[in-house]
C-alpha cells in the first residue's frame, strides 16, 4: 500500500521575531512575564488608535527572505484577515495577502536521496494574537493574556515539494538554523515561538494531480511533525485503497495519543474576508536600504560548511555538528585560533566540552572554560608538554577554577615525563620488577604489552609520553 501511494506535503511555519517591541506599538515583546502588563490601546485595538509599522520587524523578515534566496518585494502591502476568537481583540489580525514581503524562494535540504531545494512560495509579515489558557482552574474556565497580541511574526510557506516525513523534518531543520543564524529569532517550538502547519495529500505514484488535502495543526515538535505526517499518510492512503475519500478538513495533532482529531466546524471557518488595511501605507522597500541589509546578512549555515571544510580540513560528520549551533561553531574558531590545531580542536570540543554541556544541560554562551584557555590546554597537548590522560585532568580542574592549564600543570606535576633517558630507567625497573611477565610476553604472549603500558603509566602517575613508552617497551622487550 505505502509503495502505492506517494505524499505531497505543504508546510506552513509561523516564527516570531526577536524584536524589542511589538509590531505596530511600543508595547515589549516578551514571552514569560506576568499576563497582560505587555498591552496598550493599540494592540487591544481600542477604537481610534492607530498602528506604527516597527521597522526592524521588516529587516528581519527581509533578512529570512533573503536567507532562502527569495526575490524581495519593492513594494507591498498590509491586509486585515478577518475572524472572530476570544484572544483576538480587535478582531482582525494586521497581515499580507496578495501582495507579500518575500515571494519565489527555495530551501536546500538533506534528503534520502541527497540534497534537494524545496520551494518557498511566499513570507509574509504578520501580528500574533493572543492566548487562551483553559483548565487553569477547573475544565470551565478559559483565561486570556494578550502579551502575545501584536508580536512580530512572519509566515514561511514552502511549495508543496516534501514528498516524505524524513523531508519534512529536514526541512524544519534547515529552516530553524538558517533563522538562528541569523539572529532574528529563538525559534523555540515548546514556547511557541516556531509553530508549523502541514498540509498533506497522497496521490498514487506517477500520477501528476493532486489529491485532496488536509491541513494538520497543533504539533508542537519537529518529531511531532513527522509522527503527525506519517500518520496522516497513512491514514488517506488506507481510505484511498478501500476506495473512500478524503474529506478537505483541518485536523488537530494529539501528541499524547498519536493521532489526529477533525477540529469542530465553528473553529475552522476559513472565510477571512482579507481587504487592504485602510490605517497603513503601502511598504516600499527602499533599495539602499535593502543593499545595506544585504551586506549585514552573517555567513549562513551552507557557506561555513563550505569554508570549514577548506580552512579546517574537517570531515563532512565534524562540520555538521561543529556548525548545528552557530554559538559552538564560534567557540570552536576562536579557540583554533590559539591552539592553531583545528583537528585537534574539534575532537576534545565534541569529547569534552559537548559532553559536559549535555551533563550539565547548558548552552555553550554559559560553559566554565574560555575559548583562550581551552586554547592554551590544546597548545601543551599539540606540543607534548602533557600527555591526553593528564589533559583530561587538566580539563576537569579548569571547569572548577578559573586558572590557566599551565598553572595547573606545574601545581599538579602533570608535565610529561619523555626523553629515553627518564623513561628508560623507570621502564627498566618495571621489567625487572614483573620478570615473570616479561618472560612470557618473550615466549609470545604479546598481549601482556598492555600490561607493561599499565605499570609504566601507574609508576609515572599517568605522565609518560605513551609513543616514547611503546617504543623502549618494545625495544626493551623484543631485543
Ligand atoms: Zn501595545
Amino acid at each position: 500500500m505505502a509503495e502505492v501511494y506517494e505524499p505531497v506535503i505543504g508546510l506552513e511555519v509561523h516564527v516570531q521575531l526577536q524584536t524589542q517591541s511589538k509590531m505596530f506599538c511600543k508595547c515589549k515583546n516578551k514571552y514569560g512575564d506576568a499576563p497582560n502588563i505587555h498591552t496598550c490601546p493599540i494592540c487591544l485595538g481600542y477604537p481610534g488608535t492607530l498602528p506604527v509599522l516597527n521597522k526592524k520587524a521588516v529587516e528581519f523578515g527581509i533578512k529570512a527572505g533573503l536567507a532562502t534566496n527569495c526575490e524581495i518585494a519593492d513594494f507591498c502591502r498590509f491586509a486585515r484577515k478577518n475572524y472572530f476568537y476570544p484572544d483576538l481583540p480587535k478582531g482582525y489580525q494586521i497581515s499580507q495577502y496578495k501582495q507579500p514581503l518575500c515571494y519565489s524562494g527555495k530551501l536546500m535540504i538533506e534528503s534520502e536521496n541527497g540534497e534537494k531545494a524545496i520551494g518557498i512560495t511566499r513570507i509574509h509579515l504578520e501580528e500574533d494574537s493572543g492566548k487562551s489558557i483553559h483548565g487553569v482552574e477547573s475544565d470551565e474556565d478559559t483565561y486570556l493574556d494578550f502579551n502575545r497580541c501584536g508580536v512580530p511574526l512572519i509566515e514561511i510557506v514552502s511549495e508543496p515539494d516534501i514528498r516524505s516525513p524524513e523531508e519534512a523534518y529536514q526541512y524544519l531543520r534547515k529552516l530553524k538554523l538558517t533563522l538562528e543564524y541569523l539572529e532574528i529569532s529563538d525559534c523555540n517550538m515548546e514556547q511557541g515561538s516556531l509553530r508549523c502547519d502541514a498540509n498533506i495529500s497522497v496521490r498514487k505514484k506517477g500520477e501528476r494531480e493532486f489529491g485532496i488535502r488536509t491541513e494538520m495543526k497543533n504539533m508542537n515538535s519537529f518529531s511531532g511533525v513527522k509522527k503527525a505526517l506519517e500518520f496522516e499518510i497513512k491514514r488517506q492512503s488506507k481510505l484511498l485503497e478501500e476506495g473512500g475519500k478524503v474529506v478537505q478538513q483541518t485536523l488537530l495533532w494529539d501528541d499524547r495519543r498519536e493521532e489526529a482529531r477533525p477540529m469542530r466546524g465553528k473553529e475552522e471557518s476559513e472565510d477571512y474576508r482579507y481587504f487592504p488595511e485602510p490605517d497603513l501605507v503601502a511598504l516600499e522597500v527602499d533599495q539602499k536600504w535593502l543593499h545595506k541589509i544585504k551586506e549585514d546578512i552573517a555567513e549562513l549555515p551552507d557557506e561555513k560548511h563550505k569554508r570549514f571544510k577548506k580552512e579546517y580540513e574537517l570531515r563532512d560528520y565534524d562540520i555538521d555538528l561543529l556548525i548545528s549551533d552557530h554559538n559552538i561553531a564560534n567557540y570552536y574558531e576562536n579557540t583554533v585560533e590559539i591552539s592553531e590545531a583545528p583537528v585537534l580542536t574539534s575532537k576534545w570540543l565534541q569529547n569534552e566540552v559537548l559532553r559536559v554541556l549535555k551533563e550539565e544541560n547548558i548552552n555553550i554562551t554559559d560553559f566554565a572554560i574560555s575559548e583562550k584557555r581551552f586554547g592554551q590546554l590544546l597548545i601543551l597537548l599539540k606540543d607534548d608538554k602533557i600527555n591526553a590522560n593528564s589533559a583530561k585532568k587538566v580539563f576537569n580542574k579548569m571547569l572548577q577554577n578559573d586558572v590557566s592549564p599551565a598553572e595547573i600543570v606545574e601545581e599538579e606535576g602533570l608535565a610529561q615525563m619523555s626523553g629515553s633517558d627518564q623513561l628508560a630507567g623507570i621502564i627498566e625497573a618495571v621489567l625487572e620488577e614483573n620478570s615473570d611477565e616479561a618472560a612470557r610476553y618473550r615466549e609470545g604472549e604479546k598481549k601482556l604489552f598492555g600490561f607493561f603500558m599499565g605499570q609504566v603509566m601507574k609508576k609515572t602517575k599517568g605522565k609518560a609520553n605513551p609513543q616514547e613508552t611503546q617504543e623502549i617497551l618494545r625495544k626493551l622487550l623484543d631485543e
